[in-house]
Protein backbone atom coordinates (compact mmCIF):
# COMPACT_ATOMS: atom_id res chain seq x y z
CA UNK A 1 0.00 0.00 0.00
CA UNK A 2 1.24 3.36 -0.93
CA UNK A 3 -0.11 6.86 -0.64
CA UNK A 4 -0.50 8.64 -3.88
CA UNK A 5 0.99 12.31 -4.73
CA UNK A 6 -2.06 14.81 -5.37
CA UNK A 7 -0.98 18.12 -6.34
CA UNK A 8 -2.58 21.33 -4.37
CA UNK A 9 -6.07 22.51 -4.80
CA UNK A 10 -8.31 25.18 -3.20
CA UNK A 11 -12.33 25.06 -3.47
CA UNK A 12 -11.63 29.05 -3.87
CA UNK A 13 -10.22 28.64 -7.22
CA UNK A 14 -13.69 27.03 -8.44
CA UNK A 15 -15.43 30.55 -8.28
CA UNK A 16 -16.27 30.29 -11.35
CA UNK A 17 -18.05 27.00 -11.30
CA UNK A 18 -19.95 27.03 -7.98
CA UNK A 19 -22.80 28.30 -6.89
CA UNK A 20 -23.51 30.39 -3.67
CA UNK A 21 -25.73 27.75 -2.68
CA UNK A 22 -23.28 24.45 -3.37
CA UNK A 23 -20.49 26.81 -1.63
CA UNK A 24 -22.33 27.44 1.41
CA UNK A 25 -23.15 23.80 1.32
CA UNK A 26 -19.93 22.58 0.75
CA UNK A 27 -18.59 24.51 3.67
CA UNK A 28 -20.94 23.72 5.95
CA UNK A 29 -20.86 19.89 5.38
CA UNK A 30 -16.76 20.37 5.79
CA UNK A 31 -17.84 22.32 9.20
CA UNK A 32 -19.40 20.08 10.83
CA UNK A 33 -16.81 16.47 9.53
CA UNK A 34 -13.47 18.69 10.93
CA UNK A 35 -12.33 15.88 12.87
CA UNK A 36 -13.03 12.91 10.78
CA UNK A 37 -10.19 10.90 8.87
CA UNK A 38 -11.13 9.94 5.28
CA UNK A 39 -8.99 6.94 3.01
CA UNK A 40 -9.79 6.45 -0.76
CA UNK A 41 -7.99 3.26 -1.44
CA UNK A 42 -7.85 1.49 -5.28
CA UNK A 43 -5.28 0.21 -7.60
CA UNK A 44 -3.74 2.63 -9.32
CA UNK A 45 -2.10 6.73 -9.45
CA UNK A 46 -2.97 7.14 -12.76
CA UNK A 47 -5.09 5.93 -15.86
CA UNK A 48 -8.70 5.13 -15.72
CA UNK A 49 -11.96 7.31 -14.38
CA UNK A 50 -10.65 6.31 -10.78
CA UNK A 51 -7.72 8.14 -10.66
CA UNK A 52 -8.89 10.56 -12.65
CA UNK A 53 -11.27 11.37 -10.26
CA UNK A 54 -9.22 11.11 -6.98
CA UNK A 55 -6.27 13.70 -8.39
CA UNK A 56 -9.42 16.28 -7.92
CA UNK A 57 -11.50 15.24 -4.90
CA UNK A 58 -8.51 14.31 -2.37
CA UNK A 59 -7.21 17.36 -2.60
CA UNK A 60 -10.47 19.17 -2.68
CA UNK A 61 -11.21 17.34 0.50
CA UNK A 62 -8.37 18.39 2.39
CA UNK A 63 -8.64 21.88 1.10
CA UNK A 64 -12.43 22.05 3.19
CA UNK A 65 -11.01 20.21 6.12
CA UNK A 66 -12.08 16.95 5.47
CA UNK A 67 -7.98 14.88 6.31
CA UNK A 68 -8.22 12.67 3.39
CA UNK A 69 -5.43 10.34 2.51
CA UNK A 70 -5.53 8.27 -0.93
CA UNK A 71 -3.80 4.75 -0.58
CA UNK A 72 -3.31 2.79 -3.70
CA UNK A 73 -2.69 -1.40 -3.57
CA UNK A 74 0.59 -2.98 -4.01
CA UNK A 75 -0.23 -6.48 -6.09
CA UNK A 76 1.17 -8.74 -8.18
CA UNK A 77 0.73 -9.23 -11.83
CA UNK A 78 -1.52 -12.38 -11.05
CA UNK A 79 -3.72 -10.09 -8.93
CA UNK A 80 -4.39 -7.86 -11.61
CA UNK A 81 -5.40 -11.04 -14.34
CA UNK A 82 -7.91 -11.88 -11.29
CA UNK A 83 -9.53 -8.27 -10.54
CA UNK A 84 -9.53 -7.64 -15.10
CA UNK A 85 -11.47 -10.97 -14.84
CA UNK A 86 -13.68 -9.88 -12.44
CA UNK A 87 -14.22 -6.36 -13.75
CA UNK A 88 -15.45 -8.42 -17.37
CA UNK A 89 -17.31 -10.73 -15.52
CA UNK A 90 -18.89 -8.36 -13.45
CA UNK A 91 -19.81 -6.19 -16.82
CA UNK A 92 -21.53 -9.66 -18.71
CA UNK A 93 -18.31 -11.70 -19.62
CA UNK A 94 -19.30 -15.49 -18.89
CA UNK A 95 -15.85 -16.35 -18.15
CA UNK A 96 -15.14 -19.19 -15.42
CA UNK A 97 -14.21 -17.93 -11.46
CA UNK A 98 -12.00 -20.63 -10.20
CA UNK A 99 -10.81 -21.20 -6.50
CA UNK A 100 -7.24 -20.09 -7.35
CA UNK A 101 -8.52 -16.93 -8.41
CA UNK A 102 -10.62 -16.46 -5.75
CA UNK A 103 -7.51 -17.23 -3.26
CA UNK A 104 -5.07 -14.88 -5.37
CA UNK A 105 -8.09 -12.42 -4.68
CA UNK A 106 -8.27 -13.00 -0.67
CA UNK A 107 -4.95 -13.20 0.44
CA UNK A 108 -3.68 -9.75 -1.47
CA UNK A 109 -6.57 -7.91 -0.58
CA UNK A 110 -5.95 -9.21 3.00
CA UNK A 111 -2.26 -8.70 3.02
CA UNK A 112 -3.17 -5.10 1.88
CA UNK A 113 -6.09 -4.36 4.42
CA UNK A 114 -3.25 -5.32 6.89
CA UNK A 115 -0.81 -2.89 5.73
CA UNK A 116 -3.00 -0.29 6.65
CA UNK A 117 -1.69 1.01 10.39
CA UNK A 118 -3.61 4.26 10.85
CA UNK A 119 -7.09 4.45 12.00
CA UNK A 120 -9.60 6.11 10.16
CA UNK A 121 -12.91 6.92 9.69
CA UNK A 122 -14.20 6.68 6.81
CA UNK A 123 -12.66 4.16 4.15
CA UNK A 124 -14.01 4.61 0.54
CA UNK A 125 -13.13 1.08 -1.20
CA UNK A 126 -13.12 1.32 -5.48
CA UNK A 127 -13.97 -1.37 -7.60
CA UNK A 128 -14.44 -4.46 -7.28
CA UNK A 129 -10.58 -4.83 -6.62
CA UNK A 130 -10.03 -3.23 -3.51
CA UNK A 131 -13.58 -4.37 -1.66
CA UNK A 132 -11.82 -7.91 -0.48
CA UNK A 133 -9.96 -5.51 2.49
CA UNK A 134 -13.24 -5.18 4.05
CA UNK A 135 -13.46 -8.11 5.90
CA UNK A 136 -9.98 -7.44 7.59
CA UNK A 137 -10.49 -3.77 7.99
CA UNK A 138 -13.98 -4.17 9.81
CA UNK A 139 -11.96 -6.35 12.18
CA UNK A 140 -8.76 -4.38 12.59
CA UNK A 141 -10.97 -1.14 12.93
CA UNK A 142 -14.49 -2.09 13.76
CA UNK A 143 -15.10 1.93 14.09
CA UNK A 144 -14.68 2.46 10.43
CA UNK A 145 -17.22 3.04 8.52
CA UNK A 146 -16.52 1.09 5.41
CA UNK A 147 -18.40 2.21 1.49
CA UNK A 148 -17.63 0.56 -1.78
CA UNK A 149 -17.53 2.70 -4.51
CA UNK A 150 -18.66 0.31 -7.42
CA UNK A 151 -18.11 2.21 -10.87
CA UNK A 152 -19.13 -0.39 -13.29
CA UNK A 153 -22.50 -1.57 -14.34
CA UNK A 154 -23.85 -4.82 -12.67
CA UNK A 155 -26.86 -4.83 -14.37
CA UNK A 156 -25.47 -8.11 -16.76
CA UNK A 157 -23.54 -9.74 -14.17
CA UNK A 158 -22.53 -13.36 -14.79
CA UNK A 159 -23.72 -14.80 -11.34
CA UNK A 160 -20.29 -16.66 -10.01
CA UNK A 161 -18.79 -12.90 -10.07
CA UNK A 162 -21.54 -11.44 -8.36
CA UNK A 163 -21.93 -13.74 -5.97
CA UNK A 164 -18.03 -13.54 -4.96
CA UNK A 165 -18.78 -9.48 -5.15
CA UNK A 166 -21.65 -10.04 -3.03
CA UNK A 167 -19.75 -12.63 -0.32
CA UNK A 168 -17.54 -9.35 0.85
CA UNK A 169 -20.27 -6.98 1.07
CA UNK A 170 -21.32 -8.03 4.65
CA UNK A 171 -18.99 -5.54 6.68
CA UNK A 172 -19.93 -2.90 3.66
CA UNK A 173 -22.12 0.02 5.19
CA UNK A 174 -22.98 1.69 2.59
CA UNK A 175 -22.37 1.24 -1.43
CA UNK A 176 -22.53 3.93 -4.11
CA UNK A 177 -22.84 3.31 -7.66
CA UNK A 178 -23.29 5.89 -10.75
CA UNK A 179 -27.12 4.83 -11.55
CA UNK A 180 -29.32 3.21 -8.52
CA UNK A 181 -30.23 0.19 -11.05
CA UNK A 182 -26.44 -0.69 -11.54
CA UNK A 183 -26.92 -2.06 -7.22
CA UNK A 184 -30.43 -3.84 -7.87
CA UNK A 185 -28.72 -7.34 -8.12
CA UNK A 186 -27.06 -6.58 -4.58
CA UNK A 187 -28.15 -6.78 -1.41
CA UNK A 188 -28.06 -6.37 2.38
CA UNK A 189 -26.11 -3.02 2.04
CA UNK A 190 -27.62 0.66 1.93
CA UNK A 191 -26.88 2.07 -1.37
CA UNK A 192 -26.25 5.54 -2.79
CA UNK A 193 -26.26 6.80 -6.28
CA UNK A 194 -23.71 9.59 -6.93
CA UNK A 195 -22.26 10.37 -10.30
CA UNK A 196 -18.75 10.82 -11.51
CA UNK A 197 -17.58 14.37 -12.24
CA UNK A 198 -14.40 16.40 -14.35
CA UNK A 199 -12.05 18.50 -13.17
CA UNK A 200 -12.42 22.21 -15.20
CA UNK A 201 -9.42 23.74 -13.81
CA UNK A 202 -6.89 19.95 -14.68
CA UNK A 203 -4.89 20.32 -18.29
CA UNK A 204 -7.01 18.08 -19.46
CA UNK A 205 -10.27 20.44 -19.02
CA UNK A 206 -8.83 23.98 -18.75
CA UNK A 207 -9.10 26.44 -21.64
CA UNK A 208 -5.43 26.14 -23.97
CA UNK A 209 -4.86 29.46 -23.75
CA UNK A 210 -3.88 29.06 -20.09
CA UNK A 211 -1.65 26.12 -20.55
CA UNK A 212 2.18 27.15 -20.70
CA UNK A 213 5.64 24.95 -21.27
CA UNK A 214 5.33 21.34 -22.07
CA UNK A 215 1.64 21.51 -20.86
CA UNK A 216 1.22 24.33 -24.26
CA UNK A 217 3.73 22.27 -26.54
CA UNK A 218 1.48 18.85 -26.19
CA UNK A 219 -1.38 21.05 -26.87
CA UNK A 220 -0.23 21.65 -30.25
CA UNK A 221 -1.88 19.85 -32.84
CA UNK A 222 0.48 20.32 -35.59
CA UNK A 223 2.75 18.45 -33.24
CA UNK A 224 0.35 15.46 -34.35
CA UNK A 225 0.75 12.81 -37.24
CA UNK A 226 -2.72 13.86 -38.26
CA UNK A 227 -3.98 17.12 -40.16
CA UNK A 228 -5.53 19.31 -37.95
CA UNK A 229 -7.31 20.91 -40.47
CA UNK A 230 -9.14 17.95 -42.20
CA UNK A 231 -11.90 16.66 -40.16
CA UNK A 232 -11.33 14.32 -37.14
CA UNK A 233 -12.67 11.72 -35.46
CA UNK A 234 -11.44 11.22 -31.95
CA UNK A 235 -11.86 8.23 -29.05
CA UNK A 236 -10.20 8.67 -26.03
CA UNK A 237 -10.17 5.21 -24.13
CA UNK A 238 -8.24 2.05 -22.39
CA UNK A 239 -7.54 0.05 -24.94
CA UNK A 240 -10.22 -2.34 -24.07
CA UNK A 241 -12.36 -4.66 -25.58
CA UNK A 242 -15.82 -3.01 -24.20
CA UNK A 243 -14.90 0.09 -25.50
CA UNK A 244 -14.59 -1.08 -29.03
CA UNK A 245 -11.76 0.49 -30.56
CA UNK A 246 -12.06 -2.27 -33.59
CA UNK A 247 -15.71 -1.11 -34.25
CA UNK A 248 -14.66 2.40 -33.97
CA UNK A 249 -11.63 2.39 -37.10
CA UNK A 250 -15.48 -0.22 -39.02
CA UNK A 251 -17.08 2.91 -38.25
CA UNK A 252 -14.57 5.37 -39.69
CA UNK A 253 -13.97 3.13 -42.74
CA UNK A 254 -17.99 3.63 -43.30
CA UNK A 255 -17.86 7.31 -42.50
CA UNK A 256 -14.69 8.01 -44.87
CA UNK A 257 -17.25 6.67 -48.14
CA UNK A 258 -18.95 10.10 -47.46
CA UNK A 259 -16.53 11.87 -45.87
CA UNK A 260 -13.23 10.67 -47.75
CA UNK A 261 -10.70 13.10 -46.14
CA UNK A 262 -12.00 12.10 -42.54
CA UNK A 263 -9.22 10.84 -40.27
CA UNK A 264 -9.24 8.89 -36.73
CA UNK A 265 -7.09 9.01 -33.54
CA UNK A 266 -7.55 6.48 -31.28
CA UNK A 267 -5.88 7.39 -27.99
CA UNK A 268 -5.49 5.43 -25.23
CA UNK A 269 -3.28 4.97 -22.28
CA UNK A 270 -1.76 1.15 -20.34
CA UNK A 271 -2.77 1.57 -16.75
CA UNK A 272 -1.16 -0.75 -14.18
CA UNK A 273 -4.06 -2.41 -13.30
CA UNK A 274 -5.25 -3.17 -16.22
CA UNK A 275 -3.24 -6.64 -18.07
CA UNK A 276 -5.28 -6.13 -21.33
CA UNK A 277 -4.26 -3.11 -22.81
CA UNK A 278 -0.97 -4.41 -24.37
CA UNK A 279 -3.21 -7.04 -25.92
CA UNK A 280 -5.93 -5.20 -26.94
CA UNK A 281 -3.28 -2.55 -28.47
CA UNK A 282 -1.67 -5.21 -30.15
CA UNK A 283 -5.04 -6.39 -32.07
CA UNK A 284 -5.47 -2.81 -32.99
CA UNK A 285 -2.38 -2.23 -34.28
CA UNK A 286 -2.84 -4.80 -37.03
CA UNK A 287 -6.30 -3.53 -38.17
CA UNK A 288 -4.88 0.19 -38.26
CA UNK A 289 -1.90 -0.59 -40.28
CA UNK A 290 -3.71 -0.64 -43.46
CA UNK A 291 -5.23 2.32 -42.89
CA UNK A 292 -3.11 5.64 -43.26
CA UNK A 293 -5.02 8.01 -41.84
CA UNK A 294 -6.28 5.96 -38.61
CA UNK A 295 -3.41 6.95 -35.95
CA UNK A 296 -3.04 5.08 -32.43
CA UNK A 297 -1.89 7.43 -29.77
CA UNK A 298 -0.83 6.48 -26.53
CA UNK A 299 0.38 8.01 -23.52
CA UNK A 300 -0.63 11.31 -23.94
CA UNK A 301 -0.18 13.68 -21.28
CA UNK A 302 -3.45 15.81 -20.13
CA UNK A 303 -2.71 18.94 -21.94
CA UNK A 304 -2.76 16.94 -25.56
CA UNK A 305 -6.00 14.54 -24.60
CA UNK A 306 -7.62 18.22 -24.05
CA UNK A 307 -6.30 19.47 -27.35
CA UNK A 308 -7.56 16.53 -28.98
CA UNK A 309 -10.74 16.57 -27.35
CA UNK A 310 -11.19 20.02 -28.37
CA UNK A 311 -10.06 20.01 -31.80
CA UNK A 312 -11.99 16.72 -32.87
CA UNK A 313 -14.75 17.28 -34.94
CA UNK A 314 -16.85 14.54 -33.57
CA UNK A 315 -15.57 12.32 -30.11
CA UNK A 316 -17.06 8.75 -30.08
CA UNK A 317 -17.46 6.71 -27.17
CA UNK A 318 -18.39 3.56 -29.04
CA UNK A 319 -18.69 1.24 -25.68
CA UNK A 320 -20.67 -1.88 -24.75
CA UNK A 321 -20.56 -1.25 -21.04
CA UNK A 322 -19.34 1.97 -19.36
CA UNK A 323 -20.29 2.83 -15.80
CA UNK A 324 -19.76 6.23 -16.65
CA UNK A 325 -17.26 7.13 -19.39
CA UNK A 326 -15.66 10.52 -18.12
CA UNK A 327 -14.71 10.81 -21.53
CA UNK A 328 -17.98 12.09 -22.56
CA UNK A 329 -18.08 14.70 -20.38
CA UNK A 330 -14.64 15.66 -20.87
CA UNK A 331 -15.52 16.06 -24.48
CA UNK A 332 -19.05 17.56 -23.92
CA UNK A 333 -17.36 20.37 -21.99
CA UNK A 334 -14.79 21.47 -24.82
CA UNK A 335 -17.94 21.80 -26.64
CA UNK A 336 -17.27 18.88 -29.10
CA UNK A 337 -20.47 16.53 -29.99
CA UNK A 338 -20.30 13.14 -28.85
CA UNK A 339 -21.58 9.78 -30.51
CA UNK A 340 -21.72 7.45 -27.99
CA UNK A 341 -23.32 3.78 -26.90
CA UNK A 342 -26.51 4.02 -25.15
CA UNK A 343 -25.26 1.94 -22.61
CA UNK A 344 -24.98 2.82 -18.75
CA UNK A 345 -24.20 6.18 -17.73
CA UNK A 346 -23.35 7.20 -21.17
CA UNK A 347 -27.06 8.17 -21.97
CA UNK A 348 -26.90 10.32 -18.60
CA UNK A 349 -24.62 12.42 -19.94
CA UNK A 350 -25.79 12.39 -23.55
CA UNK A 351 -29.16 13.73 -24.53
CA UNK A 352 -29.98 11.96 -27.94
CA UNK A 353 -29.88 14.98 -30.97
CA UNK A 354 -29.53 17.74 -27.96
CA UNK A 355 -25.77 17.41 -27.36
CA UNK A 356 -24.57 14.33 -29.28
CA UNK A 357 -26.36 11.20 -30.38
CA UNK A 358 -27.30 7.70 -29.07
CA UNK A 359 -26.42 4.64 -30.86
CA UNK A 360 -26.50 1.41 -31.03
CA UNK A 361 -22.87 0.18 -30.19
CA UNK A 362 -23.76 -2.94 -32.52
CA UNK A 363 -24.69 -0.94 -35.18
CA UNK A 364 -22.25 0.47 -37.23
CA UNK A 365 -24.78 1.81 -40.02
CA UNK A 366 -26.20 3.85 -37.37
CA UNK A 367 -23.15 4.84 -35.35
CA UNK A 368 -21.52 5.95 -38.74
CA UNK A 369 -24.60 8.13 -39.97
CA UNK A 370 -24.73 9.67 -36.53
CA UNK A 371 -20.61 10.90 -37.14
CA UNK A 372 -21.41 11.40 -41.02
CA UNK A 373 -24.14 14.06 -40.05
CA UNK A 374 -22.08 15.67 -37.78
CA UNK A 375 -19.51 16.19 -40.26
CA UNK A 376 -21.01 17.54 -42.67
CA UNK A 377 -23.02 20.03 -40.75
CA UNK A 378 -20.76 22.69 -39.31
CA UNK A 379 -23.63 24.07 -37.56
CA UNK A 380 -25.07 21.20 -35.85
CA UNK A 381 -21.80 20.62 -34.34
CA UNK A 382 -21.74 23.83 -32.80
CA UNK A 383 -25.31 24.06 -31.87
CA UNK A 384 -24.99 20.18 -30.07
CA UNK A 385 -21.45 21.21 -28.60
CA UNK A 386 -22.72 24.24 -27.04
CA UNK A 387 -25.46 22.39 -25.16
CA UNK A 388 -23.09 19.51 -24.40
CA UNK A 389 -20.63 22.73 -22.17
CA UNK A 390 -23.96 23.08 -20.36
CA UNK A 391 -24.91 19.93 -19.63
CA UNK A 392 -21.66 19.26 -17.94
CA UNK A 393 -21.72 22.67 -16.07
CA UNK A 394 -25.16 21.96 -14.61
CA UNK A 395 -24.32 17.95 -13.69
CA UNK A 396 -20.62 16.99 -13.49
CA UNK A 397 -18.20 19.36 -13.06
CA UNK A 398 -16.34 18.43 -9.29
CA UNK A 399 -17.63 20.82 -6.71
CA UNK A 400 -20.90 18.94 -7.05
CA UNK A 401 -18.83 15.41 -6.58
CA UNK A 402 -17.53 17.22 -3.55
CA UNK A 403 -20.46 17.98 -1.83
CA UNK A 404 -21.79 14.44 -2.46
CA UNK A 405 -18.84 13.04 -1.17
CA UNK A 406 -19.29 15.15 2.13
CA UNK A 407 -23.05 14.29 2.44
CA UNK A 408 -22.50 10.57 2.19
CA UNK A 409 -19.64 10.87 5.11
CA UNK A 410 -21.87 12.69 7.28
CA UNK A 411 -24.24 9.65 6.88
CA UNK A 412 -21.80 7.07 7.42
CA UNK A 413 -19.50 8.20 9.99
CA UNK A 414 -22.09 9.76 12.04
CA UNK A 415 -19.43 12.31 13.08
CA UNK A 416 -17.59 9.82 15.30
CA UNK A 417 -14.09 10.90 16.31
CA UNK A 418 -11.15 8.97 14.97
CA UNK A 419 -10.45 5.98 17.37
N1 LIG B 1 -7.47 8.83 -20.37
C1 LIG B 1 -6.25 9.46 -20.51
N2 LIG B 1 -5.42 9.05 -21.49
C2 LIG B 1 -5.75 8.07 -22.35
C3 LIG B 1 -7.00 7.42 -22.21
C4 LIG B 1 -7.85 7.84 -21.19
O1 LIG B 1 -5.92 10.38 -19.78
O2 LIG B 1 -4.96 7.75 -23.23
C5 LIG B 1 -8.37 9.32 -19.33
C6 LIG B 1 -9.63 9.95 -19.89
O3 LIG B 1 -9.37 11.28 -20.30
C7 LIG B 1 -10.57 9.85 -18.69
C8 LIG B 1 -10.14 8.53 -18.05
O4 LIG B 1 -8.82 8.25 -18.51
O5 LIG B 1 -10.34 10.91 -17.79
C9 LIG B 1 -11.03 7.39 -18.45
O6 LIG B 1 -12.18 7.43 -17.69
P1 LIG B 1 -13.52 6.76 -18.20
O7 LIG B 1 -14.54 6.94 -17.13
O8 LIG B 1 -13.90 7.32 -19.53
O9 LIG B 1 -13.16 5.23 -18.44
P2 LIG B 1 -12.46 4.07 -17.54
O10 LIG B 1 -11.05 3.98 -18.02
O11 LIG B 1 -12.57 4.47 -16.11
O12 LIG B 1 -13.23 2.85 -17.91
Amino acid sequence: MYHALTDEQTLTAYEAHITDDQRDAIETEAAALSDIRVAHINTTASGGGVAEILHSLVPLLNDVGVETDWLVMEAPDEFFDVTKAMHNGLQGDRSELTDEMRETYRSVTVSNAEAITEPYDVIVLHDPQSLGMAPTLAERFPETALVWRCHIDLTDATPAYLEFVQSYLEPIDCAIFTLPEYGDAISGVEKVPIHPAIDPLTEKNRPLGELSGEAADAADLTRYPFDADRPLMVQISRFDPWKDPVGVIDTYQQVTESVPEAQLALVGAMPDDDPEGIVVYREVEEVAEAEDDVHLLTNLPDAGINALQRGADVVLQKSFREGFALTVSEALWKGTPVVGGNVGGIPLQIDDGENGYLVDPNDIDETADRVTRLLEDDQLRRRLGKQGRETVREQFLTPTLVGDYLSLFGDVSGGSDTQ
